[in-house]
């Protein structure tokens, strides 16, 4: 059976491309009728945290990857002492040899050349000792060759592959050796992952035949791009999967936008439910050039995602936004938001946008905008707002159709049409100038609070 696994270092927040890679494993074990592990590489004890293994089990869930769902998690540090084993071993079999050559030495004997550790202590049989690393001895004639589903047959001249550190000084692994043990261990078949890892991919499989096992297939999916076409960094860009949760992106909009980088499912379509998604893709077809992350675009797919909510779900989607809003929680009415819900639903392309469109219904006052406020109160604006007051408070009918033909009467006396009339009005009673169609917010505030926040506005 196929065996693929996802492992992620816990140096961090999740990254998207991360994400990317996770769901690409994911839809690759389902459509085999493979496993999915999830592995946990948790050895750089200087940059990890369980709080960052917490965030991305976390962040696996919130994108359909379930605890519970896949086999693991597994921690790389319980292997230790295979990846020990598996150095020795090497060691054992002339496969790997001691060197306790210092980065400086090595660069000394360089010069101004990069190229790397020149193979000082093939030959030299230095015994096992403090500060001695152990070296992989890799072929100086031939190449290697990897099977890479996205990228054909990569070649790799063997005598352009260093001898390489399998273990440091003090005898741990490192992260090439250890991450081959593990897959070995955990029978991995496939090893689906980040270009990124591409160059390390020869070194890798020339240590599972070191180690006398049959390499796995592998697939280097495209590194993520920000516009400026460089590599997408947590220094510089927004990459935080948990970041665009807190934002309000909806996990199924991540998600199927995330298999686009690089893919892209039959006939011209982009949104696409995942089933169609589980069914379509084909690691096969991963365009392997570096994908674009546009995150208009993807803001662009959350609105149509939120769009075709159920009214209910995305009332519930909304709560935790709501939960945080401005207002004081004993103000918030449910009720209140349920009547104004599908217009915001309409308009929003994230959900923690919702808050700036409702919450004149839920503060005592209108927020203030200084600027919104010189923007509408212009001459004539208190004119304007005395008649509507005058009018409103003799209004019977407080239908949405009522107030606007109240409103439109009003303006038309003073030569003003309808959006103009509105301006001031909208800024008076919802504090912006931009929001939620008036009339229906009008009619949602009710009339009490609409004619305190008119005559307010008006002194
Ligand atoms: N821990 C490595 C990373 O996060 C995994 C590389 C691999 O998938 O082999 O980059």
């Amino acid at each position: 059976t196929v065996r693929v696994r996802f492992a992620p270092s816990p140096t961090g927040m999740f990254h998207v491309g991360g994400a990317r890679s996770a769901l690409q494993n994911w839809i690759y074990a389902k459509q085999q009728g493979g496993v999915f592990v999830l592995r946990v590489e948790d050895t750089d004890a200087a940059r990890n945290k369980p709080e960052w293994t917490e965030g991305i089990l976390n962040a696996l869930d919130w994108i359909g990857i379930r605890r519970g769902t896949y086999e693991g998690p597994y921690f790389q540090s319980a292997n230790a002492e295979k990846h020990r084993e598996a150095a020795q071993k090497l060691y054992a079999a002339g496969r790997a040899y001691y060197c306790d050559c210092t980065r400086e030495d090595v660069q000394a004997r360089n010069g101004s050349q990069h190229q790397g550790y020149d193979g000082f202590h093939r030959d030299k049989g230095l015994e096992p000792g403090e500060g001695r690393a152990l070296r992989f001895r890799t072929p100086d004639e031939g190449a290697t060759t990897v099977i890479d589903l996205v990228r054909g047959e990569p070649t790799f001249e063997n005598k352009n592959l260093e001898d390489f550190v399998i273990a440091r000084g003090d005898g741990s692994p490192v992260f090439l050796l250890a991450n081959v043990v593990d897959d070995m261990i955990m029978g991995i078949t496939h090893v689906i992952r980040a270009e990124e890892h591409l160059p390390n991919t020869p070194k890798q499989q020339l240590l599972w035949e070191a180690l006398g096992v049959k390499p796995p297939i592998w697939a280097h999916v495209p590194v993520v791009v920000n516009e400026k076409r460089q590599k997408l960094s947590k220094r510089r860009d927004k990459v935080a999967l948990e970041q665009y949760r807190d934002e309000g992106y909806l996990a199924d909009a991540m998600r199927n936008y995330l298999m686009l980088l690089g893919w892209a499912p039959s006939g011209d379509r982009e949104i696409v439910p995942w089933s169609v998604i589980e069914d379509e893709f084909r690691l096969e077809e991963v365009n392997p050039s570096p994908a674009f992350f546009d995150e208009k675009k993807l803001r662009a797919f959350n609105g149509e995602y939120i769009r075709a909510l159920s009214l209910d779900d995305f009332i519930a989607a909304c709560q935790p936004f709501l939960a945080n809003g401005p207002w004081d929680a004993a103000d918030f009415d449910p009720l209140v938001f349920a009547k104004v819900a599908e217009l915001a639903q309409t308009r929003i392309a994230l959900l923690s946008e919702i808050n700036q469109n409702v919450d004149f219904l839920f503060l005592p006052e209108p927020p203030t905008d200084e600027a919104a406020w010189a923007k509408a109160m212009k001459e004539g604006a208190a004119d304007l707002l005395a008649a509507t007051i005058t009018a409103y408070e003799a209004q019977e009918d407080w239908s949405p159709e009522a107030l606007k033909a109240t409103l439109e009467a009003v303006g038309a006396e003073r030569g003003l049409k309808l959006g103009k009339a509105q301006a001031p009005i909208r800024v008076a009673v919802t504090g912006r100038t931009i929001g939620l169609p008036l009339f229906e917010s009008l009619e949602a505030l009710g009339r009490d609070r609409i004619l305190t926040r008119l005559r307010t506005a008006h002194t």
